[in-house]
Formats: C-alpha cells, sequence, structure tokens
C-alpha cells in the first residue's frame, strides 16, 4: 500500500470500522452484520447519490441491525456489526469481487464509486475490510483454540422490489456446506405462516460471498445467512416478531 496520503480519502474514517457486541458471550452463536449500516462520510456527499437513494437498500440492509441486535440481546450471544455503509467496501464479498467497490448497485449510479484510483480503493480495504474481517477471524480462533463450538449467522435484509420485480418471498435460509443446520432452520420457521425457501432469493457464491465461505464453509463451521424481506422489518414490533421466530431456531 502507498503512503495514505495519496488518497483523497486520506482521514475520513475516523469512526470504528465494526461494533463488538457481547464478545464475551459462551453461546456458540456469532452473528454478523455486514450490511448494517448506511454511514458515509459527510465530505463524500452520499457518493454522489440523491439523499432518497442514498437511504435505500442498496447502501445497506434496511432493517438487519435491529433484528441482529433483538437476537443478541434475546440469546445473549455476540454480535459484530460493521459501521459503514456497504457502497463503500461490501464487507460481505471477497475483496476483489467486480461488484466489492460497485459503480452501479441494482438500478442506481454511484458516481462516487467510479473511476476511483487503486490506492483510493485499497484505502478503504485497510481501513473498513480488513479490520471486520480480522476480527471475526480473530473471535472465531479464539473460540476454536478453547474447544468451544462455533456457528456463524449472518442477518440480512432484502428489498421488496428487485428491478421492477415484486419479491414474494418472506425469509430466505442460505447456506453451502451447512446443509443440516439450514435445514434445521428451514423446518422451524415453516412451522409459521411465512413464504420459506433455502438459497433464495440468492445463492452463497464463493466469489459473491464472503462470511459464509471463508469464516464458515472453509473451517469446517457451520454458517448460514438468513434474508428477511425489508418491508417485514419497518417497526420495532415487527422486528421483534422476526427475532421470536429466528431465535429458538439459531
Ligand atoms: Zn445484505
Amino acid at each position: 500500500m502507498r503512503a495514505c496520503t495519496e488518497t483523497v480519502e486520506q482521514g475520513l474514517y475516523t469512526r470504528p470500522p465494526y461494533t463488538l457486541s457481547r464478545e464475551d458471550s459462551e453461546h456458540p452463536l456469532i452473528l454478523v452484520c455486514e450490511h448494517a449500516s448506511r454511514f458515509i462520510p459527510a465530505q463524500l456527499n452520499d457518493l454522489g447519490l440523491s439523499a432518497e437513494a442514498a437511504r435505500e437498500h442498496i447502501a445497506w440492509d434496511i432493517g438487519a441491525l435491529a433484528l441482529a441486535q433483538r437476537l443478541s440481546d434475546t440469546l445473549g450471544v455476540t454480535l459484530l456489526a460493521a459501521n459503514y455503509s456497504r457502497l463503500l467496501v461490501d464487507l460481505n464479498r471477497p475483496r476483489h469481487a467486480p461488484d466489492s467497490i460497485p459503480g452501479q448497485s441494482e438500478i442506481y449510479q454511484v458516481p462516487g464509486n467510479r473511476d476511483l484510483d487503486e490506492t483510493t480503493r485499497e484505502y478503504r480495504r485497510q481501513c473498513l475490510f480488513k479490520p471486520f474481517h480480522t476480527r471475526l477471524q480473530t473471535l472465531i480462533d479464539q473460540r476454536i483454540a478453547q474447544g468451544r463450538p462455533v456457528r456463524v449467522v449472518g442477518i440480512h435484509s432484502f428489498t421488496p422490489i428487485y428491478y421492477g420485480q415484486p419479491r414474494l418471498l418472506d425469509v430466505g435460509v442460505l447456506y453451502g456446506q451447512a446443509n443440516d443446520y439450514a435445514q434445521r432452520l428451514l423446518d422451524g420457521l415453516g412451522r409459521h405462516p411465512l413464504k420459506v425457501a433455502g438459497n433464495q432469493p440468492y445463492k452463497i457464491d464463493p466469489l459473491g460471498d464472503m462470511t459464509v465461505p471463508v469464516h464458515g464453509d472453509a473451517r469446517g463451521l457451520e454458517a448460514v445467512l438468513i434474508e428477511v424481506r425489508n418491508d417485514l422489518l419497518r417497526t420495532p414490533e415487527a422486528v421483534a416478531r422476526w427475532a421470536g421466530y429466528l431465535a429458538p431456531l439459531l
């Protein structure tokens, strides 16, 4: 990495890249919320997005942090949550994925990510991506070293309208290797009046995902990603209802 002074974003990332809650929990579960925040430093002018677009699902997973915090509170489990928008650098993508720093996201152009020089891209990775994944890896390493079981669950939400098409699914459980764990979750969610599916609305892809394949599957740990449709997470009561569905199953 060249000197940080060579990027116009030098010094902008002053808030911590993540918040780690209940680090000392003895529960096997580690909750991860990579798309928790829509925060973009003011100097970056929402990366050229309209104020409306910068509040949309492209910037964060609406309701996901509230759900993850509620689950962390209910179960007393560790939660690692990002403090910056996924548009700066997506924490659930390999660092060299084409959409790691997207110039376009769904139907929205992201002008502030176009024509970024490599120094600035690397600076974002060093400030935001690397600390998050190093912390998660260390957390898992410590527990394995103590002989403790570990499960990793990412909490996400998806937009009800995608490229103009309505999506009717209520909740998806995305997984790669963790078939048994995913099936238990799918069976449990299926006992509620919900539209539930495995590996929808997305599939786990080693080139398009980070947390499940890298921190879970590659280490032989149970790992899944939960996707709840974000219009179902818009009130505290709705979030509590979803935590009630998920908490006994995780
Ligand atoms: Zn997400």
